[in-house]
């Protein structure tokens, strides 16, 4: 198949089979073996992604794989394994073999493969209906809760682990089981005769039915997929209470939504779906929708490390400007939903804020996500912990990372999104190549070939080699941050403008090289002042990274909790990696009552340490802050005259 006729999916081009034709999209991903990374920082993660996480993950989920055992067998009166969803965490762990065994050698992934295929397809319906609970007698009939019994998210999360399956393998037992269920979908769901309104209160199933149309060409999934979408707003599952309703992202309908509401990953999971269902139907007028939806998110809702719902209660969005950090959700998976819903709009339009905020979250929404060492989790991802945090909730910061949840989906999210990491590296069009995403490895797509060699974001320098000659354009992605970013080509140095693409068109002759330099010195970053926690209060980023302090690296006796930055000076301190970042600053003097008629002032002079915010919590756990109260004016004669 030629390489600008193979359809385009969201995150790759499928190499085998029919494909539905060609959506008119700004950019369009590489083909499944494009991009290879290679060592250093994704390519590292990447690698330990596979040896680490995913065999864990394996262990974890052993048995969730009983329920369909016990399906297959026709057995009702067995104890049944994790709450009515964990199917859909299984999928998405077989996702990330998936992805994997495209790439990797080890027997184990074509086993997993080959044996929870079976043990799948072993257990789907006649009609194709395939959901352990339900099917194990949990409940007396199929739909009865649609809002929380996750039946067709179950069946969504499948589908795109079939996707996946077939993409990255050519296998197509699973994807046979996809398309039983996604027929048994069109059947039941709709507006036809014979057919139920509904969707499910957890929305997937949007993402999963557009794929399977992108890779089997059947228009009727990618209607399915438009109908499920079009079906939010109307109240459906929540009848006379709104509450409930925006929880479930059934109050609004989606192309009148002007900024996400209720459960952050639900929310988030249907505006991608609904953008896949705006490019797949040429719907200009939903795919605008969609991006005031995206502008507001990221203007009013979004934490400053990328994070998404700041309410534990619902795991929710928030009202505009409520991000408070210390009792922030988070969850690691809205964050993953945000990656995917950034990745489809900036394939409709091109745009680079789309590609800047898939760096910021993967760096510091979904990477704090997993140990350094790829064997525990956060489900929440707080900005602040305090001294004393007295946290019951496993999922609390408080309590650290954790090995595994009941309810898996963050630790499976993360598994399948770190397995397809250089997917979103780079993009084509007709007349040349983007680079999004900066790692070292190899790119090879629209008559390029490019090596590129880079320890980003450790320092700022990517060498990208052209390895042999060619006329296609490159675009290199200016992060919005990188003001004062260079490139350097032949003799030429070219300065980039932050927050754009620069284009390279050259007729390039083998073995030249492009050298791009993004400064990384220390930044700081103000709060919007609606933002009432963090008013007055500073955070450091360097790069791509937002940078957090964390108790185990200040002086003895000085709290966490206490300090203030009072220079905006900043220095880099190497540790052999990404670099930790020291400042001035002082503590607070305590005051004896907790509110007082004048403001407490600042006692001793102390040096402040920060490091990368996703690296917290891999030592010990005891507080942490992104946000530091920031006196640089008066701080420094206070502290002189009280030190
Ligand atoms: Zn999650």
């Amino acid at each position: 198949m030629a390489a600008g006729a193979c359809h385009d999916g969201p995150v790759t081009t499928t190499d085998h089979g029919p494909a539905a034709p060609v959506a008119a999209t700004a950019l369009r991903p590489l083909r499944l073996r494009a991009v290879r990374l290679d060592g250093s920082f994704l390519g590292d993660l990447q690698a330990s992604n596979a040896t680490v996480s995913i065999p864990k993950g394996a262990e974890h989920l052993e048995q969730q794989w009983d329920n369909y055992r016990t399906v297959a067998k026709g057995v009702t009166d067995t104890e049944y394994h994790g709450p009515n969803y964990e199917d859909g965490e299984a999928y998405k762990w077989l996702e990330a073999v998936a992805w994997e065994a495209a790439r990797g050698d080890d027997p184990r992934l074509q086993e997993w493969l080959e044996s929870r295929t079976a043990l799948i397809a072993a257990a789907q319906d006649e009609d194709g209906y395939l959901g352990t609970f339900v099917q194990s007698g949990r409940r007396a009939e199929r739909y009865g809760q649609l809002d929380f019994d996750h039946e067709i998210f179950n069946m969504g999360a499948m589908i795109q682990s079939a996707v996946a399956q077939y993409r990255a393998t050519g296998r197509t037992a699973l994807l046979e089981v996809a398309r039983r269920a996604a027929d048994h979908l069109h059947r039941t769901f709709g507006t036809g005769p014979g057919q139920r309104e509904g969707f499910c209160g957890h929305p997937v199933a949007e993402l999963a039915l557009v794929e399977l149309y992108r890779t089997t060409g059947e228009q009727r999934y990618l209607d399915q997929a438009k109908y499920f979408v079009d079906a939010h707003g109307r109240s459906i599952l929540a009848p006379g209470n709104p509450q409930r309703a925006a929880y479930l992202s059934d109050r609004i309908p989606v192309r009148e939504t002007t900024a996400p509401e209720g459960h952050a990953v639900r929310a988030i999971y249907l505006a991608a779906g609904a953008t896949d269902v705006a490019i797949e139907s040429g719907d200009t007028e939903l795919l605008g929708a969609l991006e005031t939806q995206w502008q507001n998110m990221v203007g009013t809702k979004m934490y400053v490390n990328g994070g998404l719902g700041s309410r534990w209660d619902g795991e929710s969005f928030g009202n505009p400007y409520e991000l408070p950090s210390d009792v922030a959700y988070g969850e690691t998976c809205a964050a993953v939903a945000s990656v995917q819903w950034s990745w489809r709009l900036l394939l409709a339009t091109g745009s680079p804020r789309y590609a800047d905020l898939i760096e910021w979250q993967l760096y510091n929404a979904v990477l704090p996500g997993v140990s350094l060492d790829r064997s525990k989790y956060f489900y929440v991802n707080a900005l602040q912990v305090r001294a004393d945090a007295d946290d019951t909730d496993s999922r609390a910061p408080g309590n650290g990372r954790q090995p595994w949840f009941g309810t898996s989906c963050c630790p499976t999210n993360l598994m399948r999104t770190f397995a397809s990491l250089q997917h979103y590296v780079a993009t084509g069009t007709d007349d040349g190549l983007q680079l999004h995403q900066y790692a070292a490895g190899t790119v090879s797509a629209h008559g390029l070939e490019l090596e590129i060699s880079t320890d980003y974001p450790v320092s700022g320098r990517v060498v990208i080699t052209v390895v042999g000659p060619s006329d296609t354009s490159i675009s290199l992605r200016i992060p919005a941050w990188a003001d004062g970013a260079e490139v350097r080509v032949r003799d030429e140095v070219i300065p980039g403008a932050a927050g754009s693409y620069l284009r390279l068109d050259r007729v390039w002759e083998a073995g030249e090289h492009i050298v791009l330099d993004l400064p990384m010195t220390p930044r700081l970053v103000h709060g919007h002042p609606r933002v009432d926690g963090i008013r007055g209060s500073v955070a450091i980023c360097r790069g791509p990274l937002l940078y957090a302090v964390e108790q185990v690296d200040q002086p003895s006796g000085v709290l966490v909790d206490d300090l203030v930055l009072t220079d905006p000076r900043l220095t880099e301190v190497p540790t052999g990696g990404l670099p930790n970042i020291t400042g001035s600053g002082a503590v607070h003097r305590l005051p004896e009552n907790l509110y007082a008629a004048t403001p407490a002032g600042l006692a001793d002079v102390v040096p402040i340490t920060a490091l990368a915010y996703y690296q917290w919590a891999n030592r010990e756990v005891g507080p942490m802050k992104v946000w530091l109260p920031y006196q640089p004016a008066v701080s420094s004669v206070d502290a002189r005259t009280t030190s």
